[in-house]
């Protein structure tokens, strides 16, 4: 197979799965016990949420493992709405829909969401997130990477704009943690292991001081009396490691995915737009379209290679893409589009004749159709 959907998840990195392995095998203390191997345990996830919290890069604030950025963000958004007095939240069309099932949910419950449209370069405008922020606003919710298209949103500046009237900014980071600059300005910042070749079935959610939610999850007070429920050891070792790894290979990685990326559009050619800005973005994920292609079709044409017909995370449920629409997409132009998401371990040859397959598969189809 050759693995180009590096946006649904990443291979799991050798180094991480290394150091979860005694977590998993022998090391099964329970991290909240009092015993020396309770203590040994607990330790362990205090490296891990270090490793995390370096990552981020951002100052102070304080991290709490999660089960994923799914629980990251609800509880971002449900519990700050809880605690705040403020009834409005203002979002984007083409968030995640971790935020945008949140927030109809919120709306279901009394509460005002904004979704502010993009431009067909999938970037919200300033002047738009501005005119939408009032006293009433408790939260601001952007992304920094886009799954579906790999843009860039402005978080810095929308940070500013949403404290200049009191409200705090929650930044889902999933797909921009270690690939792009994290900008200073969120008070929430929410975060995916398994987006970083780390293992499935844990998150994180920083906070600044002072911007804790209410919590979602009530019992045994762990993780400060915040996120109740026994840590696993393995998962919190993994993540950490993982997150050290992304730090440690940033350049390294960044340089790879340029080279990745110039080959494969010099292979794609100029029968191919790629949908959303084309100057900010990450590089690692090349959403794309092709005039009169069946995506679908090209996808079942080539079983032997995975990448996506939109989001990952949508897949499957048979939605159109809420976020090729978003940009202004036509249902001809979104059902003609492809996400190549490649990264560290994907070499340039299987880049370059993944693509070569793509391009014939999908000349073949339209010669056929002609
Ligand atoms: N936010 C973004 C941008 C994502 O890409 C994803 C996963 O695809 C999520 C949130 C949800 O992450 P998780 O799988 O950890 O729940």
């Amino acid at each position: 197979m050759i693995y180009l959907d590096y946006q649904a998840t990443t291979p799991v990195a050798s180094e991480v799965a290394e150091a979860m392995a005694p977590w998993i095998a022998d090391k099964f203390a329970n991290p909240h016990a009092p015993s020396r191997w309770g203590r040994e345990a607990a330790a362990a996830i205090e490296v891990g949420r270090d490793q995390v919290q370096r990552a981020i890069g951002l100052p102070g604030g304080r991290v709490a493992f999660t089960g994923n950025a799914t629980e990251a963000l609800n509880w971002a958004l449900k519990g700050t709405m809880e605690r705040s007095s403020r009834k409005r939240i203002v979002t984007v069309a083409t968030e995640h829909a971790a935020v945008l099932d949140t927030c109809d949910w919120l709306e279901s419950k009394g509460f005002d969401v904004t979704r502010l449209p993009v431009g067909p370069d999938g970037l919200v405008s300033l002047h738009d997130v501005s005119n939408a922020l009032n006293e009433d606003v408790a939260i601001v919710a952007v992304m920094l990477v886009n799954n579906e298209v790999g843009v860039i949103q402005p978080v810095g500046e929308i940070a500013k704009l949403a404290h200049d009237v009191g409200a705090l900014m929650l930044c889902d980071a999933v797909q921009g943690l270690g690939r792009v600059d994290m900008p200073e300005g969120p008070d929430l910042v929410a975060l995916s292991a398994h987006k970083i070749h780390g293992p499935k079935g844990i998150g994180a959610l920083w906070m600044r001081e002072g911007a804790e939610p209410e919590p979602l999850i009530h019992g045994g007070g762990q993780e400060m009396g915040l996120r109740s429920g026994t840590l696993s050891p393995a998962l919190c070792v993994g993540f950490g490691a993982a997150a050290k790894l992304t730090s440690e290979r940033r350049d390294a990685d960044h340089a790879h995915i340029e080279q990745l990326r110039s080959a494969a559009i010099t292979e794609l050619g100029p029968d191919w737009t790629i949908n959303g800005s084309v100057d900010r973005r990450y590089h690692g994920n090349l959403n794309i379209r092709r005039e009169g292609l069946d995506a679908a079709r090209l996808i079942s044409d080539l079983r032997d290679m995975a990448f996506s017909l939109g989001s990952a995370c949508a897949s499957g449920s048979g939605r159109p893409s809420h976020v090729l629409r978003a940009l202004g997409l036509s249902d001809r132009e979104a059902r003609s589009s492809i996400r190549l998401g490649f990264g560290r371990y994907t070499t340039e040859d299987e880049l370059v004749s993944a693509v070569r397959r793509i391009v014939a598969a999908a000349s073949e189809q339209q010669g056929l159709a002609a």
